[in-house]
């Protein structure tokens, strides 16, 4: 059948997610592998959160709150801010998705860091909207020349803070600067899904930006330090004109009832987020340690995972790691043919993951 699609959809690279355990297990035939590969949290979902969704499920004949209004409101109160200036999604891929239906239109460019989150780029390119990557320098975000590429086409910036997958920091001051220098009717997206592990106190909060006079988006999740990959939630924090808009193309019902109980608990939850932290960054300077004993290169990290070159093809080392039960991420669709991505574990998978590592190098 000849189907009228889009060129910009044919063209399009599907996402690749990290491999599921229970994929490789199957594979390869193996029990108690260990996932290292998608920035999970390693102590599993928080207690509280689990509970409340237990207690939330006997209402799910029930539609979700549409707005997800407790939720908000907790969200609200915890940040200082106004619900008028969260917008609640399906994860934040799924704010991502509404901020390009708002803006993007065919031949329109969005602007983003190269390599960064691989998903920006198949969002931009669905609503055939052209992706302007400009390349890390020394792997920081380049702003400079962010700013420089931006022309009269530009609709869309997208930073990540911490980076991924370096890991790398932009300083608040630097995104002032950005922020002062960006064009007013440019939007400037800084997803922050790592930005509870931080240490560093040069790092900016997106909520400083608020009342800017641009139109400034922060993006977070409940992914990661919060443990909740797997049920799909994270926001975003915008001027209340703008997320009108996002709500005028969100999906009713985008944030399913357990996700929305399970956020609130997980806000609640202050000493499994506290735990969480601690564990990582214990565990990130374990790794510094062990990666400098083995004399293999590495790029700092405020976040939760590890860029790591290799003087081997990483596509091999990945397979090889796989082999021994242990899964990481290629860097290859991000243009590292040399290195992986692996996520900070709790301390004995870590150790798994450095005596795998030492058999393939
Ligand atoms: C993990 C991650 C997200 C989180 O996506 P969710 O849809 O909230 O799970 C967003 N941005 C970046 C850069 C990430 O690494």
């Amino acid at each position: 059948m000849k189907l009228c699609v889009p060129d910009y959809i044919l063209s399009l690279k599907p996402y690749v997610a990290g491999k599921p355990l229970e994929e490789l297990e199957r594979e390869f035939g193996i029990k108690g592998a260990v996932k290292l590969a998608s920035n999970e949290n390693p102590l599993g979902p928080s207690p509280m959160a689990l509970e409340a969704i237990r207690r939330s499920a006997e209402n799910l004949h029930r539609y979700p709150n549409s707005g997800s209004y407790d939720l908000c409101h907790h969200l609200a109160r915890q940040l200082n801010i106004k619900c008028e200036n969260i917008v609640l999604g399906n994860g934040s891929d799924d704010l991502i998705a509404m901020l390009a239906r708002v803006l993007l239109q065919p031949g329109d460019e969005a602007v983003l860091p190269e390599p960064s989150f691989l998903f920006y780029e198949i969002v931009i390119q669905s609503s055939g909207a052209v992706p302007v990557g400009i390349p890390l320098k020394s792997e920081t975000t380049d702003l400079d020349g962010m700013l420089e590429r931006m022309g009269p086409k530009t609709r869309l910036v997208f930073v990540n803070n911490p980076h991924n997958p370096t890991g790398s920091l932009i300083t608040k001051q630097a995104l002032d600067a950005f922020v002062e220098a960006l064009p007013a009717n440019i939007v400037l997206v800084i997803d922050e899904a790592y930005i509870e592990f931080v240490k560093d106190s040069r790092c900016p909060n997106s909520i400083d930006y608020l009342n800017s006079g641009k139109t400034v988006v922060g993006l977070r999740t409940f992914s990661k330090a919060y443990g909740l990959a797997g049920l799909r939630i994270g926001y975003g924090l915008m001027p209340a004109y703008f997320a009108e808009l996002l709500h005028r193309v969100r999906q009713p019902f985008n944030v399913n009832a357990l996700a929305q109980a399970a956020a609130i608990a997980a806000l609640e939850d202050q000493d499994f987020l506290e735990k969480t932290v601690r564990l990582v960054n214990d565990e990130m300077a374990f790794m510094y340690n062990a990666l400098d004993e083995l004399d293999i290169h590495y790029c700092r990290s405020s976040a939760n995972f590890l860029l790591i070159q290799l003087n081997k093809k990483a596509d091999h080392v990945f397979e090889d790691l796989l082999r021994q039960g242990v899964i990481v991420r290629s860097m290859s669709s991000y243009g590292y043919p040399d290195c992986i991505r692996v996520s900070v574990g709790q301390h004995h998978e870590n150790v798994r993951f450095l005596a795998a590592l030492g058999k393939v190098t």
